[in-house]
């Protein structure tokens, strides 16, 4: 991958000439580390430059980050990184089979919101794959009130769900607090956001379902998985090796806490090496007792959402939200703010006042159609939002917010 990025990727090239570094003698994993590190403002700011040239990289297709530590950054994957981590998925077929779910065809129920990534990546793989996907796979909403995504469930019987964290722990606790008929799947997977430990809790022993995480990143997709021991989440190191960094850029050592440093050695649409994703972690300093050498991930300082908690029992997960504004090229930056159970500040950053006097009565709009008849929703202008505690930026502050 270094060797493909010092010929083709403009970033690369020039930083390569510049420093006087020899690509060739990049070839391990802690060669990587000579390489400086890369922040998401940098790719931000010229992210054309981290482009392959290559032939291969001709189909890439982009993919929109979810802007949780700012602007939302396009990465482009090329269709042999696609493919590839469909294999790399395999890896969590241990312990699906070691809750009944057969390995190679099963249903899967994914709750997500229309246009996500994950629809554009069954697209494309849909598009390269030779041979058809084997999972039955279903799509619900999150948008969609919580009758239509448990009917869709109990119609389909998937084996597995997937969803966000926090969505899947409210979901659980209607299901469980209004008592309604829920035919279990053998098993719930989410999205490395926080589940609280009660939410789990009500999900493993309330309602009987083993509930793991994974950690993807539209960066690169596939980062960690759970194994059947589940004592953290193991690295798909040949996919894309982690290290820690301490504030100073440093190395940390196994056990301590620092920002998650990926370079994905996959991917030929957009090179990214040393680059820090912006979430917080350590690697385990013990051995996993599965028997697996890959490094583990513990304390994943998961990304806190807010979910947004409506008078009618209805609670929107801030995709739903997301999913509303990002149709507006316009919008920079937003943020969602719940003052009352239907009173709500839409915080908008826009180029300038003309262009949020034409967006922000639209985007309005469309949430007050979302949070119902009763709602209101302000908009306001700002130059710019700031980030919060540890350079994450909360899109949605909700009444009970689940971060501090
Ligand atoms: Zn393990």
């Amino acid at each position: 991958m270094v060797r493909h990025a010092a010929r083709y990727v403009p970033h690369y090239r020039t930083l390569f000439r510049r420093e006087g570094i020899d690509p060739a003698g990049i070839r391990t994993f802690d060669d990587l580390r000579r390489l400086p590190l890369l922040r998401k403002t940098d790719v931000r700011a010229n992210p054309d430059s981290f482009r392959s040239e290559a032939p291969v990289a001709r189909h890439a297709i982009p993919f929109l980050t979810s802007g949780s530590s700012g602007a939302p950054l396009n990465v482009y994957h090329d269709p042999a990184s696609l493919l590839a981590n469909m294999a790399f998925g395999r890896r969590v077929v241990p312990l699906l089979e070691r809750h009944g779910v057969n390995g190679t065809a099963n249903r899967q129920l994914y709750i997500g919101y229309p246009g996500s990534t994950l629809q554009n990546v069954w697209r494309a793989h849909d598009e390269w794959a030779i041979a058809p996907m084997r999972p039955e796979r279903c799509f619900v909403s999150l948008l969609d009130p919580i009758q239509s995504v448990l009917d869709a469930i109990n119609n389909f019987r998937p084996d597995v769900v997937y969803g966000y964290g926090a969505y899947l722990e409210h979901f659980a606790r209607a299901v469980h607090s209004r008592g309604l008929l829920l035919r279990s799947p053998k098993v719930i997977v989410y999205g490395a956001e926080v589940m609280t430990e009660e939410g789990r809790r009500l999900i493993q022993q309330d309602l009987g379902i083993p509930v793991y995480s994974d950690y993807a990143a539209v960066e690169v997709f596939k980062l960690a998985f759970s194994c059947e021991a589940n004592n953290g989440l193991h690295v798909h190191e040949d996919l894309c090796p982690i290290w820690i960094a301490r504030v100073d850029g440093q190395r940390a050592d196994t056990g301590e806490r620092g920002e998650v440093v990926i370079s994905n050695l996959v991917n030929r649409g957009t090179v990214l090496l040393n680059y820090c994703l912006g979430d917080v972690a350590a690697v385990a300093a013990t051995a996993c007792s599965c028997g697996r050498t890959m490094p583990m991930l513990t304390d994943l300082e998961g990304r806190v959402e807010d979910t947004i908690l409506l008078p009618d029992g209805r609670f929107l997960h801030p995709r739903a939200v997301w999913m509303i504004v990002r149709r507006r090229p316009a919008v920079i930056r937003y943020q969602l703010v719940q003052h009352a159970a239907l009173r709500f500040e839409l915080r908008l950053v826009t180029s300038d006042l003309e262009a949020f006097a034409r967006v922000a009565p639209e985007v309005t709009g469309d949430l007050e159609g979302v949070f119902g008849a009763e709602s209101h929703v302000d908009a306001t202008f700002h130059d710019d939002l700031p980030l919060g505690p540890g350079g994450k930026f909360r899109m949605v502050i909700a009444l009970q917010s689940g971060a501090q």
